[in-house]
C-alpha cells in the first residue's frame, strides 16, 4: 500500500477513534466499539494493524468483526469499502457493503447508505443487473440517497441501452432536483427514433422525433435524423426544411448539414434558390465549409481563376488548412511541369497534415476524436461534442 493510500485510510478510520471519546461523554460504554475499560474495541487495532502489515484480507474480517459490535459504525465501514473500491479493490468493497446491508439492525437511512455503496460497487464490477435492484430499492425508500440512486440508474439504462427506462428516470429526477433533463431526454428518443427506423417502424420514428423536439427544441440531433430519414423517403423538400433548422439551432453543425442541403436543393433542381441560399449564408454566418460551397459555384459560372481569386480572398481573413488545400486544387488544374509537380506535393503534405487530426471536441471534458459523438464517449454528457472551429477545423 503505497503511503498515500494508507494516509488516506488513517484519515478515513479516524472518527472512530474520535468516537470513542464522544461515546464516553454521551453514552454509556454498553457501545460495542468501545471494550468495557472505555478503549476502542480490539478489532479496531487488530484490523488496523493487518491493514499496516498489509494483510488487507484479515484487516478486512476485523472490520467486518467490528462492525457486528458496533452498529454504530455504520458510516466509517461504507466509506471503508469505498475506500477499496477506489484502489480498484471491488472485491473487497463488495464483501464489506455485503456484510453491512445483511444487518437487521440498519436504521432505513443507513440501509440506504450501504445499498447504495454495494451499487457502486457492482457497478464498478459491470453487474449492472444487481446494481439496478439495489438502487430501485433505494428509489422506494426515498431518502437522502434518492438523487444520486437516479443518476445511476440513468446511468445504468444508458449503459444498456434501455432508452424508454432512462426516460422515465430523468423524468422523476427532474422532479427531485427541479432541473431540467430536456437535453438528455431529447438524445433518448433520437436513439429510440433510430432504433424504430432501424426495424422499418417509420411512423414511429417520426413520434419519437416530434416528441424529442418537445423536449429540446435546439436540439441538432433531430433535425439531422427528420432530414435523413426524409430523404430516404424521397421527401426532399421535407429534408430540406429540417436540415435548414439547424442553422438556428447550433450555428456550429450547419457546416456537417450543408451537404445535406446541398444534395436537397439540387434533387429538387432548385439551383437558383441553392445559390440565393449560398449566398445568404455566406454574408449570415460565413465559415469554411460554406466559403467552400460558394466557391464551387463560382467555379462552375466563372471559372477556377476566379474561384480561387475569391477562396484566396476570404483565406487572408481567416486562414484555414482545408482551404488551402482546395486553393492548391484549383491552382493545380491550371499548372503544368514543375510547377504541378511542387503544388502536387504541397497538397499532398496538408493531406497528411489534416489526416490524422481530430475534427471534433467536448467542450465539457476536451475529449477529440475524428468521429462525431453524440454522448461523449469520454465523459458521457450528451450533446457536447461539437466541430473544431479554427484554422484546422471550421
Ligand atoms: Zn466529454
Amino acid at each position: 500500500m503505497s503511503s498515500f493510500n494508507l494516509l488516506e485510510l488513517i484519515c478515513l478510520l479516524l472518527p472512530i477513534a474520535a468516537l470513542s471519546g464522544w461515546y464516553l461523554g454521551k453514552r454509556s460504554q454498553k457501545i460495542g466499539l468501545l471494550s468495557k475499560q472505555g478503549h476502542l474495541s480490539s478489532d479496531y487495532y487488530v484490523g488496523l494493524n493487518f491493514l499496516l502489515n498489509e494483510q488487507t484480507d484479515k484487516a478486512v474480517d476485523a472490520f467486518i468483526r467490528m462492525l457486528d459490535v458496533s452498529p454504530d459504525s455504520v458510516e466509517t465501514t461504507v466509506a471503508l469499502g469505498n475506500f477499496f473500491r477506489r484502489r480498484g479493490e471491488v472485491d473487497r468493497a463488495i464483501r464489506i457493503h455485503q456484510s453491512l446491508i445483511s444487518k437487521p439492525s440498519l436504521t432505513p437511512k443507513q440501509r440506504s447508505q450501504s445499498l447504495l455503496a454495494l451499487a457502486q460497487d457492482y457497478i464498478r464490477s459491470g453487474m449492472y443487473d444487481r446494481a439496478e435492484l439495489l438502487l430501485l430499492e433505494i428509489t422506494n425508500i426515498d431518502g437522502v440517497q434518492l438523487e444520486m440512486s437516479l443518476r445511476l440508474l440513468i446511468d445504468i439504462y444508458e449503459r444498456e441501452k434501455d432508452w424508454e427506462k432512462a426516460i422515465q428516470f430523468s423524468v422523476r429526477l427532474q422532479e427531485v432536483t427541479k432541473q431540467s433533463m430536456s437535453k438528455e431526454i431529447a438524445q433518448y428518443y433520437c436513439e429510440n427514433a433510430e432504433n424504430a427506423w432501424s426495424k422499418g417502424k417509420i411512423k414511429l420514428a417520426f413520434k419519437y422525433l416530434k416528441q424529442g423536439l418537445q423536449q429540446d427544441r435546439h436540439c441538432t440531433r433531430i433535425s439531422f435524423l427528420e432530414g435523413n430519414f426524409e430523404k430516404k423517403l424521397g421527401k426532399y423538400q421535407n429534408a430540406l426544411q429540417a436540415y435548414k433548422r439547424i442553422e438556428f439551432q447550433d450555428l456550429a453543425f450547419l457546416p456537417e448539414a450543408l451537404n445535406l442541403i446541398i444534395e436537397c436543393y439540387e434533387q429538387l433542381e432548385q439551383h437558383q434558390a441553392l445559390e440565393e441560399y449560398l449566398d445568404y449564408l455566406l454574408h449570415h454566418c460565413p465559415s469554411i465549409s460554406i466559403v467552400l460551397a460558394h466557391a464551387e459555384k463560382v467555379k462552375e459560372k466563372q471559372g477556377k481563376g476566379t474561384a480561387a481569386q475569391f477562396l484566396a480572398d476570404y483565406m487572408y481573413r481567416h486562414p484555414s488548412v482545408r482551404g488551402l488545400k482546395h486553393l492548391i486544387e484549383f491552382h493545380l488544374s491550371r499548372a503544368a511541369g514543375e510547377i504541378r509537380d511542387d503544388l502536387l506535393m504541397l497538397k499532398s503534405l496538408i493531406e497528411q497534415l489534416v489526416e490524422k487530426k481530430a475534427v471534433y471536441r467536448c467542450s465539457h471534458c476536451g475529449f477529440a476524436s475524428r468521429l462525431m459523438h453524440w454522448q461523449c464517449p469520454s465523459c458521457r454528457q450528451w450533446g457536447t461534442v461539437k466541430p473544431i472551429q479554427g484554422v484546422e477545423g471550421e
